[in-house]
């Protein structure tokens, strides 16, 4: 089992080990970026375990600039570095270093290391020196200048300094094994000369400290305890312990720590990309809202808490591998949605004029947030309203519940309206719709119990405000961007931005740059922190309430459902009659039977499950409950009335050990494809028996679906190249054999294999 799945942070366990047994008495830390360039989503890893681990042990973390190559850093990079890390919430009190600062000191170790003959400076030219080194199979040869004096190393080693040499004629490089298996050991580059001007050094020096060199001693200086690093570094631990012996540096003393880098599906981890992105005017620059650098996440309105909550879920591993984004997407939206309120906007506006309805505005309640005893705020009812032009179908097919003509649905914290009229412009298109409304229904509820499929989102023509939308989606097109073009335009997502003007409830006038709100049914929004005022507010699309590329996804893949299993029977093979909204509220105490009507009505619950739901009050505080950790009313309750219902049959949910968040953190999880349903039941099970954190659970277990192309495209092939004689049978047109072989490849994923993921990929190799 990985190091994620078992403990989720093995760095964690090291340094509560090195506490608790006494080898340091408090735990530094660092985080290193070279400023050239601004920090992106994989720095952001890398600073909540610098910063987050030191201050989770009461310890300290410095921030310091890796500012050895004076050719590629600038001072504005330096000020996004900070401002980025105090934005995710850290802080490095008074220690804010550059590796130059140590400038000085590293150039007297460097002496040091000369006179103890453990550096020497060598003269062949940078070709001879790569030739010399030898490769992986054939140990290195000694340069004819190893065994020069240390009087004359230190002679040479002063004139470098003094600027006496040109680029390239010296360098100075450590005296340790030639021969080495690790490459990096045979005799490190530890000084090089470079007539450049620093940033910040200006022209004091032109003998620049190699990264091997500097950073080790500079963490030594500094008193890192832990001086964590990706696992690229993992060959260069060997030179940062051999530089400090040959300095004999007290122990106990910093060690490196390497970690797997993150990496997303469908973005960029790489500064020089990303540069390109700016350079090439793709983007609108480093903090565009569809950057993944921290200044776009930033700006896009993702919050902070979102990011540290992602990284920690992610866990640190010595494993590399690829995070799907849509894990990314589901912990922002977890996050969106516990207290960001709900408002109502339409972007693609198709008139309604409601026949009937009086010449006046009527201003109604509607709650900012779902829970009961919300705040609230007045929207205005008028005459003529605008709805989502993709709300209304004129010729509707059999799934579409909205409204068309002749069909009544409700109109958020409204009133019912039917549609008894469409009006067309001489090109056919519809410019206008009459609507009759029912008085009766005001709030959102009939008197006399009659349903509607739909509840739609709307605002006031004549009442509205108009603003700019930015919707933003995924930059790129395609999961591993830039792998197979040179050019990274063609993977750019041609809808990653439209600007569209949006329709605003008048709550929304005056709104600061940097507020959140949820347009409901549309997403998460942010009114932008630089384009944006009060007088004209400009609202960047967060994210989407569901994800869309999942459905992208399948529908192009032309995966099919699993076929539906037949309907259980219930009782003795006879169908029970669906239970009326009377019959449910018949025998309920006022409060509960007032729920069963918000349930069904606001909430969009069958009467079955509202019925359910409110048969005591402790059940429907628990479903509220989960509500606040996932809110998606018809998935939450079919979790709660099937799965757990059976499970607890009579026990009062007051009396489990786990409350309504854990359930609704488990749909959530559900819900984004992180785990099957058939993990769900399990990890419920485990839930109602011993309590708990389902995604915990899910990671302590590694029950995460396996979502990522590349990974099962591994699994496939494997399990295809073992069966020969069946992949020919397919081939040959026996489809049949499909069924066997996505079982295999299942029982290879130990059944964690994403179903419809899987047998999209399997059908394109077996038709390839
Ligand atoms: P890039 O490859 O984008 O240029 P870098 O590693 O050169 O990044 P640095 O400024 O040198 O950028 O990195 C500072 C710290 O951030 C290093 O400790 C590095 O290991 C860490 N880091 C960089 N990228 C990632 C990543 N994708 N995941 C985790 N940590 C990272
Ligand atoms: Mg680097």
């Amino acid at each position: 089992m990985s190091e994620t799945s078992s403990a989720g942070n093995f760095v964690r366990e090291i340094i509560a080990r090195h506490l608790e047994d006494g080898r340091y008495q408090q735990v530094v830390t660092r985080f290193p970026p070279e400023p050239n360039g601004y920090l992106h989503i994989g720095h952001v890893k890398a600073i909540c375990t610098d910063f987050g681990l030191a201050a989770e042990f009461g310890g300290r973390c410095h921030l310091r600039m890796d500012d050895t190559n004076p050719l590629t850093e600038e001072t504005e990079y330096v000020e996004s570095i900070k401002a980025d890390i105090q934005w995710l919430g850290f802080d490095w009190g008074a220690h804010f270093y550059h590796a130059s600062d140590h400038f000085e000191k590293l150039y007297q170790f460097g002496e040091q290391l000369i006179s103890a003959g453990r550096a020497y400076v060598d003269s062949l030219s940078e070709e001879d020196i790569r030739a010399y080194r030898g490769t992986v199979t054939e140990p290195g040869r000694p340069s004819p200048y190893r065994d020069r004096s240390v009087a004359e190393n230190l002679d040479l080693f002063r004139q470098m300094r003094a600027g006496a040499f040109p680029d390239g004629a010296h360098v100075l490089r450590g005296k340790a094994d030639m021969a080495s298996k690790n490459m990096k050991m045979r005799d490190p580059l530890l000084y090089r000369i470079r007539h450049a001007h620093h940033h910040r050094t200006g022209d004091a020096w032109c003998i620049y400290p190699m990264y091997d060199y500097a950073h080790c001693i500079s963490d030594a200086i500094e008193g890192i305890t832990h001086s964590l690093c990706t696992l690229e570094f993992e060959n260069n631990r060997e030179i940062y312990d051999w530089i400090l012996d040959q300095l004999e540096w007290p122990t106990p003393r910093t060690r490196q720590y390497e970690f797997a880098r993150l990496e997303l599906s469908y973005l960029i981890t790489s500064k020089r990309k990303l540069r390109a992105l700016v350079e090439q005017d793709i983007v609108t620059g480093w903090d565009d809202p569809r950057m993944p650098t921290v200044a776009g996440l930033r700006r896009r309105g993702i919050p902070a808490s979102a990011m540290r909550t992602f990284v920690e879920r992610a866990g640190i591993s010595k494993a590399n591998s690829t995070t799907d984004l849509a894990q990314l997407e589901h912990v922002i939206r977890e996050d969106l949605n516990a207290s960001t309120p709900r408002v109502m906007a339409v972007l693609d506006p198709l008139k309604v004029v409601i026949t009937g309805f009086p010449d006046e505005t009527d201003w109604l309640d509607a709650p900012y947030l779902p829970e009961a005893g919300s705040e609230t705020r007045r929207v205005p009812f008028t005459r003529e309203l605008y709805i989502e032009r993709e709300d209304f179908m004129e010729n509707p097919p059999k799934k579409f519940y909205r409204l068309a003509p002749g069909r009544e649905v409700r109109l958020r914290y409204g009133y019912f309206i039917t549609c008894t009229e469409v009006i067309k412009d001489d090109t056919g298109t519809i410019t206008e719709l009459r609507c009759s409304y029912d008085p009766a229904t005001r709030g959102g509820s009939a008197p006399d119990g009659r349903k509607v499929k739909a509840t739609l989102h709307w605002v006031s023509a004549t009442e509205s405000v108009a603003a700019e939308v930015r919707l933003y989606d995924r930059l790129f097109s395609v999961e591993s961007p830039g792998v197979g073009t040179d050019t990274i335009r063609d993977h750019i997502n041609p809808a990653s931005l439209t600007v569209v003007r949006g329709h605003l409830e008048p709550s929304l006038s005056d709104t600061a740059p940097g507020t959140r709100v949820q347009f409901e049914r549309l997403g998460y929004f942010f009114t932008d922190p630089l384009d944006s005022t009060p007088e004209a507010p400009i609202f960047n699309r967060i994210i989407t309430l569901k994800d869309a590329w999942a459905r992208i996804q399948s529908r192009d893949d032309g995966a099919k459902k699993p076929a539906k299993k037949k309907p259980k029977k219930q009782g003795k093979g006879k169908k029970k009659p669906k239970m009326t909204r009377d019959e449910a509220k018949a025998g309920k105490p006022e409060a509960l039977a007032a729920t069963l009507d918000r349930y069904v009505d606001a909430l969009g619950l069958s009467v079955q499950d509202a019925n359910v739901l409110t048969s005591t009050a402790a059940i429907s505080a628990f479903f509220e409950a989960a509500l606040t950790a996932h809110d998606s009313p018809r998935s939450v309750a079919s979790l709660i009335t099937n799965d757990l219902r059976g499970l607890i049959k009579d026990t009062p949910v007051t009396e489990l050990k786990i409350g309504g968040e854990a359930v609704g953190a488990l749909v959530g999880l559900l819900d984004a494809a992180v785990i099957s349903s058939k993990t769900a039941r399990v990890v419920l099970a485990e839930l109602v028996a011993s309590g708990g954190e389902p995604e915990a659970i899910v990671d302590r277990d590694d029950l995460r679906q396996i979502s990522d192309p590349a990974a099962l495209t591994v699994l496939i092939d494997s399990v295809l190249a073992r069966q020969p004689d069946a992949v020919a049978d397919y081939r040959a047109g026996n489809r049949r054999r499909m069924g066997a072989l996505i079982g295999q490849v299942m029982g290879a994923s130990k059944g964690k294999a994403n179903p419809g993921l899987l047998s999209s990929l399997l059908k394109a190799r077996l038709e390839a």
